[in-house]
């Protein structure tokens, strides 16, 4: 059983924020700035990508609210709201999990940049990608 499962059956202590039967949001252990939250669908999905989108549909209205709230509580200038999907984007817990940084400061602990590539290839990218 993976180590959200076990968060979830209550094997390994955490600090709930909210639950209900659905979901479970609760403070990182990493407190990458202070109030750093995971939330979590409670069945056990690997990724965004893998997510029964009801599920996601209803994590991602609570993770808005949740974020509001903790906006209010902590008076953080702004968040990141992230996932990552596999580890070659930086997933460590193979259990779908949103985080919710909240920013204080642009100089505080979390680096996330992009840097702009020199792709060009619009054209092909659009038929390739367009989705209907
Ligand atoms: P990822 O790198 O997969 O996007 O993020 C995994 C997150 O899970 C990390 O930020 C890490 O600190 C957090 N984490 C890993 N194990 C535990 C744990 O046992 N309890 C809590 N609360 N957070 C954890
Ligand atoms: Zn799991």
């Amino acid at each position: 059983m993976c180590i959200f499962c076990k968060i979830v059956n209550k094997e390994i202590p955490n600090y709930t924020l909210y639950e209900d039967d659905l979901i479970l949001a609760f403070l990182d252990i990493s407190q990458v700035t202070r109030g750093h939250t995971l939330i979590i669908p409670k069945v056990h999905c690997d990724t965004f990508l893998t997510c029964p989108p009801e599920t996601l549909a209803h994590l991602s209205v609570k993770a808005q609210e949740l974020a509001k709230h903790i906006e209010k509580q902590t008076g953080c200038k702004g968040m990141n709201i992230l996932t990552n999907v596999n580890e070659v984007a930086g997933q460590s817990v193979h259990h779908f999990h949103l985080h919710l940084i909240p920013r204080y400061d642009s100089n505080d602990a979390l680096e996330l940049k992009f840097h702009p590539s020199d792709e060009q290839d619009f054209t092909t990218l659009v038929e390739q990608l367009s989705f209907k």
